[in-house]
């Protein structure tokens, strides 16, 4: 395992103070401190030895982990964590049956507070049905696990092009100014298929170039913004026209491009 200081990015929001770190072949890890509780929460437990690393060297204590959905690369290093004690984990009460045992539930449209701030749980349906993702209105940020990444969004493994489109949609209505830490680090093939999409997008020309020097230098493209995913994810931009007509959909509607989208980047 790397160095933690050397693997390490800070990124502050708000009164969160939120490390990224690679975990797995191409997962990523998430530490979430909150400055005024002091509560520590990791998003996703992909590797229990990873993040044990990271907390070791921040000195955190961890309070929490918030689980987005069951698969094994989310929650294999969620009963090494528990072990340390005093660790509440947190998780969608629809699924609590295929997830790590809960000791605490969440619902979809019931805010659940991480100290002081508000926590929305939105149902995001599409990569398995059980996804939820976490939204902190206050310090403006998104864990949104395997169902958007940036220029990407999850493989439909469960749920529906119509139910994943859902999903988006309600994720785009988000602020420009959300940050997203998404679940993987699939930037570069991501891209790739974006610009099969929209080649001529300005946005999306620029968006490549920064993340191709981020990865060429060892970094990490998350986190990333909203506004910047509304401008370059050829996904959530389903609704637009450049994208209808892009894939020959001219007048369809949101869902149906977004199924094409979808099923194109499923056979590149
Ligand atoms: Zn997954
Ligand atoms: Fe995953």
């Amino acid at each position: 395992m790397a160095d933690a200081a050397e693997i390490i990015k800070m990124t502050a929001c708000g009164a969160l103070d939120i490390a990224t770190f690679p975990c797995r072949s191409d997962n990523y890890g998430y530490l979430a401190r909150d400055k005024d509780s002091g509560l520590v929460a990791a998003i996703d437990a992909p590797e229990a030895a990873q993040i044990e690393s990271a907390l070791d060297y921040l000195g955190w204590d961890l309070t929490h982990i918030l689980l987005t959905h069951h698969h094994g690369d989310h929650v294999e290093g969620v009963e090494k964590l528990r072990a340390r004690g005093n660790v509440k984990v947190v998780g969608a009460r629809a699924d609590a049956a295929r997830l790590p045992k809960l000791d605490i539930e969440v619902t979809a449209g019931q805010p659940w507070r991480f100290g002081d701030h508000s926590v929305d749980i939105f149902d995001t349906p599409g990569h398995t049905v059980g996804h939820i993702v976490y939204h902190m209105p206050g310090p403006k940020v998104l864990f949104s696990g395997d169902t958007l990444f940036a220029m990407g969004c999850g493989r439909l493994f469960e749920g529906t092009a119509l139910q994943m489109w859902g999903s988006l949609a309600a994720l785009k209505a988000l602020p420009d100014d959300t940050t997203v830490f998404f679940g993987h680090e699939y930037t570069a093939a991501n891209g790739d298929f974006s610009l099969d999409i929209e080649p001529d997008n300005p946005e999306l020309l620029a968006r490549i170039a920064e993340v191709t020097e981020t990865l060429k230098k060892g970094g990490y493209t998350a986190p990333s913004l909203l506004g910047v995913e509304k401008k370059t994810n050829p996904f959530i931009r389903a609704d637009t026209a450049a994208v209808a007509r892009s894939v020959g959909l001219v007048g369809a509607d949101a869902p149906t491009v977004f199924a094409e989208v979808r099923r194109r980047k499923d056979n590149k």
